[in-house]
């Protein structure tokens, strides 16, 4: 069922329920995060691996009290800048924390999303709801109710609509390691804007060392497609039919491109519809053009550079 309705969201969530509910990111596949019988509901629904740890999404700051040990000061920085919104920090987890959640490591991941239905929805109930993206292990993310509804909406009771996801792209991931602040997953908020407000430049983890990392696989949001990535206004080939051709922003030589207007905010909340469009056995091979390496750019090329990945 899709609806807007809270109080019938809320009661399938207290009786330990698995719903979708909507950010400004993706669409969320939620439970109750210290609930171990709910978790385990999502990842069965999602067929994801046990070792790929959930984010647990709080809608008051108080609430961290009762996920993580302590808070270093550049999170708390980071918390003031842009708490609610696209960023996911990941924390020393406290004992109670379930050991499912966060496929036994130490640390859990935490996020507080903006979007407002479901900010009052995480008022409303007394616990943490963990929430990956509403779509089955390594398929695109779904960023409308009518998407999370193609793929799971006879697995679950309940898709709470919150209209179009206006960013788009999942979270972005930052952890601490020692006295360094890094980098593990690229998304809706530009590294830019995190080290203007901490004054100095963060690290990215390597592809060889974020490789080890959970849920850092190559291969994801795949539409099922060949996808031949072409850089940045490089050479479009010249042999290509429009139709067949993705550019960046709109061009006269395709019929389809990520961004309306050029601008990465318009990229990144079109780029995932785009990807599903391409999951139609009328389309074959599909070339793709990357977007310039700047602000959510970056993470727009990490999302296109794992779709594309050979299978
Ligand atoms: P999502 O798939 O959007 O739910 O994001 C979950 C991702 O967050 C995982 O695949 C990890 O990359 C990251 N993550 C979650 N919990 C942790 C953790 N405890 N330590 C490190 N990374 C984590
Ligand atoms: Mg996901």
């Amino acid at each position: 069922m899709i609806t807007d309705d809270l109080d019938l969201a809320k009661n399938i969530l207290n009786s330990g329920g698995v719903i979708a509910i909507p950010t400004e990111t993706v669409y969320g596949l939620a439970g109750n995060a210290m609930d171990t019988n709910s978790i385990a509901s999502i990842f069965r629904i999602k067929n994801r691996p046990y070792f790929n740890p959930l984010i647990a999404h709080i809608g008051e700051i108080e609430q961290l009290k009762s996920l993580c040990n302590t808070i270093p000061v550049e999170a708390q920085k980071l918390i003031d800048a842009f708490w609610p919104g696209p960023l996911t920090l990941v924390l020393s987890k406290k004992k109670s924390v379930p050991n499912l959640l966060t496929s036994g490591l130490d640390k859990v991941a935490v996020r507080m999303p903006s979007h407002p239905l479901t900010l009052k929805l995480l008022k409303s109930i007394k616990y943490p709801l963990a929430a990956p993206s509403a779509n089955p292990y390594k398929y695109v993310s779904p960023t409308s109710a009518q998407h999370v509804e193609s793929q799971l909406g006879s697995a679950i009771p309940l898709i709470l609509d919150g209209g179009q996801c206006k960013i788009g792209l999942e979270s972005t991931i930052i952890g601490f390691e020692d006295n360094d602040v890094v980098i593990y997953r690229l998304g809706g908020l530009a590294i830019e804007s995190i080290e203007e407000v901490l004054k100095k430049p963060i690290a990215i983890k390597t592809k060889s060392e974020s490789d080890m990392l959970p849920g850092q696989e190559k291969k994801h949001y795949s539409p099922g497609k060949k996808i031949v990535l072409i850089p940045f206004a490089g050479a479009l080939p010249s042999l290509v039919s429009p139709d067949v051709l993705i550019t960046w922003k709109p061009q006269e030589s395709s019929h389809k491109s990520i961004s309306l207007d050029g601008s990465d905010i318009s990229g990144a909340s079109r780029i995932f519809s785009l990807l599903r469009e391409l999951d139609n056995p009328q389309i074959g091979k599909i070339f793709i053009e990357l977007a310039p390496e700047k602000g959510l750019g970056k993470a727009i090329n990490d999302r296109l550079m794992r779709a594309a990945y050979p299978f």
